[in-house]
């Protein structure tokens, strides 16, 4: 439909050559600007309605975007802009994932070189659901002291070499509960797995998840191997992924219930109120430091990918947020 009122544009919009922008990424897939600043502007209109102060701050996500173009290809680099940062806005989580996943990439590359007889495993750590607001922000604070009490535990800290955790919610959509967990990449020596005086069976993982989180219940832990040789790159790649996950998929907060989207992000929005929910630890902390990767929470989103330097030739374009026609359009001078 966007498609069809843009042919028809010329009695609405001014310059009737006035461009949309189009952002295409090397391999030539669209860069999804435009439905990510839609459901950004859904997550403004939900906290406007809860007279949430940050609403306004929301509303001027990525307003303005500035490009750097390269002079032959054309290739478009964002160069400057204002991102809200909010957890649950989808333009900013979008650029965190690609920042994070980039970032853990070269700290995991950096693993290998160093380590390369290490081990990697995908580790999931659950607890009960929780109903409000109030009881997430409670759970999720217990999660971060638990995972940091467990990882001392003898047996694990022994061949630790260090670990990247991140923290998700998802909702129920049957009870509406949320289900608040945490996805760990670990990185073992390779002793881990010589005997049981290292290994630990998935059995144990859960008893200590349990005793460092002082259950009364035994809570869903999954454990498994990422598999060394051939694949291991790409599957390495896929726990990083799923680990830099968005906190919350905005589908859970963005359904065609209004009532059920304001709750969710009242409680989503007092739930992960002033948490990290993406740490490293051991060795790949101290390679996130040596790198000089800025803060993936508080950091830059602009420059998501260290790795593309700007060309000096470049030229600028600049592409503005069109409240009425809903889309991204090009300042043409
Ligand atoms: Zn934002």
């Amino acid at each position: 439909m966007g498609v069809l009122l843009l042919c028809h544009h010329d009695n609405i919009y001014p310059n009737k050559n006035s461009r949309v922008l189009v952002d295409k990424t090397k391999s030539g897939k669209e860069r999804p600007w435009r439905s990510k600043k839609l459901l950004s502007i859904s997550y403004y209109e939900l906290l406007h309605l809860l007279e949430f102060k940050k609403a306004e701050r929301v509303q001027e996500c990525g307003n303005v975007l500035e490009f750097r173009a390269d002079e032959e290809t054309g290739h478009l680099k964002l160069y400057k802009t204002w991102f809200c940062k909010s957890r649950l806005c989808s333009l900013c989580n979008w650029r965190r994932a690609m920042k994070h996943s980039g970032q853990t990439k070269k700290i995991v590359a950096e693993v290998m070189k160093r380590k390369p007889k290490a081990r990697w495993l995908f580790l999931t750590l659950t607890v009960k659901n929780v109903f409000d607001g109030e009881e997430l922000d409670q759970s999720l604070k217990a999660l971060a002291q638990g995972f940091r009490r467990m990882v001392q535990y003898k047996k694990i800290a022994k061949n630790l070499i260090g670990f990247m955790r991140g923290t998700e919610v998802t909702v129920n959509a049957v009870d509406n509960s949320y289900n608040q967990h945490i996805h760990v990449l670990l990185c073992v020596e390779n002793t881990y797995f010589k005997n049981t005086e290292n290994y630990i069976p998935q059995k144990q993982w859960t008893a200590f998840w349990k005793r460092a989180m002082k259950l009364d219940y035994d809570p869903r832990v999954d454990i498994r191997q990422i598999k060394p040789k051939n694949k291991e790159k790409a599957d390495i790649e896929s726990a990083v992924d799923e680990t830099a996950k968005y906190p919350v998929k905005d589908t859970d907060y963005m359904t065609n219930d209004e009532d059920k989207n304001l709750k969710r992000v009242a409680d989503l929005e007092q739930g992960l109120y002033r948490k990290r929910l993406i740490s490293y630890g051991g060795l790949l902390k101290e390679i996130h430091k040596e790198l000089n990767l800025d803060d993936i929470e508080d950091g830059d989103l602009i420059h998501v990918d260290e790795e593309e330097e700007i060309d000096e030739d470049a030229y600028s374009i600049i592409a503005y947020w069109n409240w009425e026609r809903r889309n991204y359009y090009l300042r043409e001078d």
